[in-house]
């Protein structure tokens, strides 16, 4: 039997998707092989990479002067190759100064490895809240070369409520837990990166949309692993790409694109959140944390309303337990912020949602 998987990442794949890849594990599309065995430069191999870059360009809407490169190292890589390549000085010259939002611990990562390449600006922060809300979009420190925020923020279950206006300073953001998850003016960002286990694929591919003019200018002394520029004029083959990971991202898509694209899934995704926001903001023994103005489609964290310590840990231990017992899994909150976090992205259909409401419910009523 599948459970309802509500796991922040790796994540749910749609069945769909599973069941296509079983079919063409050992002989892909009469090619006599999987697409594991496949070399990446073959002319087997070339239309499926073709077709996950078109597909995503497509369905995205991604502007024709922006570049789509497949990489590895996952969305936390991205910490360092984006202010190396976009803020990166020769040795001996002085940093350049870049701009970022903290709201959250994912911010922070990307904070702490920017700090060590550039002049780096905090220019707000919801730190003082626990995260809990997104701050008021502060200007560009003066001469930034790129203004960095975390659009959808997994662990503490915020998302932007809007697109910050920068100026001139390019926007980067990184979007891995909302990543086509509802219709996103890609024209308003310099750079856009996601990590694929969330809403794309499985874990092993990141994806980086970044605008043509932000492609050449990282210093002689980074790697060449590391460079846009490099990746970007062998066409995400510098090296061996992560084939079966765009593989499988070509079929979510495919199948994404069946169910009517961006606008589709963001009108499902918008009703799933609402039936559980709805739920939780009436319930008695749970509650979300996270400020109406900015609550995330993707990531739901939920606390339980008892305030006693020992009380509340009973609560969310055996709240797991039971879950997980129902076929509904990964209901733990991160370590970091405790309590419950139900993860509900594209491929989690609203009948999952349903199902763990109906679970809550139920299991309110063995609360004291
Ligand atoms: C999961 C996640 C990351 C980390 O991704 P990796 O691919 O594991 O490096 C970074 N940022 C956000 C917003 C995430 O959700």
């Amino acid at each position: 039997m599948r459970v309802y998987n509500f796991s922040p990442g790796p994540s749910m794949l749609p069945l769909p998707v599973l069941e296509q890849a079983a079919t063409e594990m050992t002989d892909a599309r009469g090619t006599g092989q999987s697409v594991m065995e496949m070399s990446h430069r073959s002319g087997d191999f070339k239309p499926i990479t073709e077709n996950t870059g078109n597909l995503l360009r497509e369905l995205l809407g991604i502007p024709e002067n922006y570049r789509v490169l497949f990489l590895q190292g996952g969305a936390s890589l991205q910490f360092s190759m984006i202010p190396l390549n976009l803020a990166g000085v020769e040795q001996g010259e002085q940093k350049k100064r870049i701009t970022l939002v903290d709201t959250g611990i994912w911010a922070k990562k990307a904070a702490d490895e920017a700090s060590k390449y550039a002049q780096l600006c905090v220019a707000a922060s919801s730190a003082d809240k626990a995260y809990a809300y997104i701050p008021p979009p502060p200007v560009p420190a003066p001469g930034s070369a790129y203004y960095h925020i975390t659009w959808n923020n997994t662990i503490v279950g915020t998302k932007w409520p809007a697109i910050p206006g920068t100026g001139s300073v390019p926007l980067v953001a990184d979007i891995s837990s909302a990543i086509l998850s509802e219709p996103l003016d890609v024209s308003r960002f310099g750079l856009l990166y996601a990590g694929a286990q969330k809403n794309l694929g499985p874990a092993g591919t990141t994806v980086v949309i970044i605008r043509e003019d932000l492609t050449g200018s990282a210093p002689s002394w980074v790697p060449a692993m590391l460079r846009y520029d490099i990746h970007l004029k062998e066409g995400s083959m510098y090296n061996t790409p992560p084939c079966y990971g765009i593989y499988i991202i070509g079929l979510v898509l495919e199948w994404l694109k069946k169910l009517g694209g961006v606008e589709a899934i963001g009108e499902i995704n918008r009703k799933k959140a609402a039936l559980f926001y709805d739920y939780l903001d009436a319930s008695r023994a749970f509650y979300s944390p996270v400020d109406k103005s900015c609550r995330s489609l993707m990531n739901i964290p939920f606390i339980p309303r008892e305030t006693d310590g020992p009380r509340k840990k009973e609560i969310e231990s055996r709240f797991v337990a039971e879950a997980a017992a129902a076929g509904l899994v990964n209901l733990a909150g991160h370590r970091l912020v405790g309590g419950m976090r139900a993860s509900i992205y594209n491929a989690m259909p609203i009948e999952g949602v349903e199902a763990l409401i109906r679970f809550m419910e139920a299991f309110e009523k063995t609360i004291p």
